[in-house]
């Protein structure tokens, strides 16, 4: 049994075998093996070859006679390269001498062939290390068995173990099987966090080596509260987790049973609580567990799902579905913020050499009009439909938020000239979470409705740490004290502009900072559905005048250490049952 230490990223806690899914670039970690063990591997290798070979010449014989001549090539150059013992007999000679798995042996030989073949000035020699790496991943596959492939064909419940995952990974997880993830990258408000809380399955992130340390088909405890994973438990431990597994669904049960009352603070203040999304099912989610709305609809995610670009209509059947479930009460659309570690890198030609700081968000779609304006259009026709609201991310200064608007602009003139209905009065905000946005924040308020604050980026951009980057994470948090002094200055010139203000990033899920953020003035949040109830419960709890105290003498504090500790000796006074 071993223990080991990350980030609690989505709460909860499952007991699985676990299912190791690496990414192509990454490499299959070394593990040393037993001596006796060697015998196994050198089989496993032999195996893996004849499945490898039986594949392929099934797949070329499937081939028609008219099927592409380059194809039927490729598949012998790849059979004849399988085939080969001496390539064999290097694998097999690199498990005994080095005492590693099969994986790892095929891995490694396999890509210093490739690398020979990449350093030949020939071309047509060095493409064939694509064929290598081809060949490498088809073995991997069979010895990796159904780790790597079936994750789309699951069959029964697994935890996912991975070095890291993208958004778009996770948000193609089937949940009735995928039970928990643990991650060696990631940080809390990583977008694949975001997503792995969405979809209500309990993750661990930032554990470094797991990966290193764990094999397919081995139990691991993922216990998404504390931010431990626990491997190959015994039999004690799987009962002391299932007991608190049970713990859980219960006071989950309980906090459910909050949903019809208001979420107003002992003097009587009220909050309002919304719902952040990514998909248009989830908003039946929110709903269910007491949103007044959407508060932050993430519409990137109708591209990462999809490998084709979506289209007008598939924008507006999102929109609608969103909509029909909270009939007039409010829906905000942030329009596509793509970029960073959202789509575009993968699908870019050339990366970008810091895409957190490059193309994303509001400036790909500066960029990109065709893009921006179809999903404008679909926007501006589904805003008669029920109460919606427009918001523009990642912007940074005047300008570019003026430059938004006049886009939007002409897309309605243009739904104007075809005579299509929408709504004239739409409101349009945006999301501040750029320094530079919160310090010009008095500026961009009188041509704003609202805002909605971005703490995730905010506190990226503040503090300069990759808010994914789990080797940085100690340095990453929402209530650093320059964070806070932005914040509070949004808070004041949305006040004193009379414009609506809501908290839209993870900060406002985290119990602990509730106190703060009501004490700083805001009364719109808006979560991740399955910490609704609890940050409800703690709503409920206090009083404006408790929070404020706490708001004051936070603000008054140096070091983000006393802020915390402080802040979480706070609420633990107020609701000491939530811990
Ligand atoms: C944020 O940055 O706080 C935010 C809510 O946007 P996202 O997490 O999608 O970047
Ligand atoms: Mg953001």
């Amino acid at each position: 049994m071993e223990i080991k230490k990350g980030i609690a990223v989505s709460p909860g806690i499952s007991i699985a075998k676990c299912l190791i899914m690496d990414s192509e670039e990454y490499r299959i970690p070394k593990r040393t093996i037993k001596p006796s063990q060697r015998m196994l591997e050198v089989q496993r290798a032999r195996n893996a070859f004849r499945n490898a070979i039986d594949q392929l010449t099934d797949l070329n014989a499937s081939q028609s006679d008219f099927a592409d001549k380059n194809i039927k090539d490729i598949f012998a150059v790849h059979l004849r390269f399988l085939k080969d013992r001496s390539l064999r007999k290097q694998i097999t000679d690199f498990i005994y001498s080095e005492s590693v798995t099969a994986e790892y042996a095929v891995s490694t030989i396999l890509r210093e062939i490739a690398s020979h073949f990449t350093k030949v000035k020939d071309t047509y020699i060095s493409e064939r290390a694509a064929d290598i790496y081809d060949i490498e991943r088809r073995i991997l596959t069979q010895l990796l068995g159904n780790k790597r492939e079936a994750i789309g064909n699951l069959t029964e419940e697994v935890v996912v173990v991975a070095r890291e995952l993208s958004p778009t990974q996770t948000a193609g997880f089937d949940k009735t099987f995928v039970k928990g993830l643990a991650t060696d990258a990631g940080g809390r408000t990583s977008h694949t966090a975001i997503v792995a809380r969405s979809l209500g399955i309990p993750a661990v992130v930032a554990l470094e080596d797991f990966t290193e340390i764990v094999t397919g088909g081995d139990t691991v405890i993922i216990d998404g509260n504390r931010g431990i994973v626990i491997l190959n438990p015994d039999e004690s431990t799987i009962e002391q987790y299932q007991q608190f597994s049970q713990e859980f669904l219960a006071l989950e049960h309980k906090l459910d049973a909050l949903r019809e009352k208001p979420a107003i603070t002992r003097d009587g203040v009220q909050i309002k609580m919304l719902g952040n999304i990514e998909f248009p099912e989830e908003a039946a989610l929110v709903l269910e567990k007491g949103g007044d709305g959407i508060g932050l609809y993430r519409t990137e995610f109708l591209y990462l799902n999809s490998e084709t670009e979506p289209t007008e209509e598939d924008h507006y059947k999102a929109y609608a579905e969103t909509i029909k479930v909270f009939k007039h009460r409010p829906v905000t659309i942030r329009t596509l913020d793509l970029g960073a570690d959202k789509y575009t890198q993968s699908r870019r030609l050339a990366p970008e050499p810091n895409p957190f700081l490059g193309l994303r968000s509001i400036r790909f779609c500066l960029q990109n009009l065709t893009i921006f304006k179809t999903q404008l259009h679909a926007i501006l026709r589904a805003s008669v439909l029920g109460n919606v609201k427009v918001m523009f991310p990642l912007i940074t200064n005047l300008q570019e938020m003026m430059q938004a608007k006049m886009i939007f602009r002409d897309v309605m003139e243009d739904l104007d000239e075809e005579g299509v209905q929408y709504n004239r009065d739409i409101e349009v905000g945006i999301m501040v979470e750029t320094p530079s946005a919160a310090l010009v924040a008095a500026s961009l308020a009188r041509d704003s409705d609202f805002f909605s604050i971005g703490t995730n980026d905010l506190t990226q951009y503040t503090l300069a740490v990759d808010r994914g980057n789990e080797r940085v994470s100690t340095l990453y948090s929402a209530v650093d004290p320059a964070v806070l002094r932005l914040i509070r200055t949004v808070v004041q010139d949305a006040h004193k502009a009379r414009i609506d203000l809501s908290i839209c990033g993870e900060m406002a899920s985290e119990p602990d900072n509730i106190m703060l953020i009501l004490g700083m003035g805001v009364r719109t949040l808006s979560l991740a559905h399955p910490m609704i109830p609890e940050i409800k419960q703690i709503i409920r709890s206090v009083t404006i005048e408790d929070c404020n105290r706490v708001a004051r003498k936070v603000l008054t504090m140096n070091a983000e250490r006393h802020i915390s500790s402080y802040l979480r000796d706070a609420t633990r006074k107020i609701i000491p049952e939530a811990f």
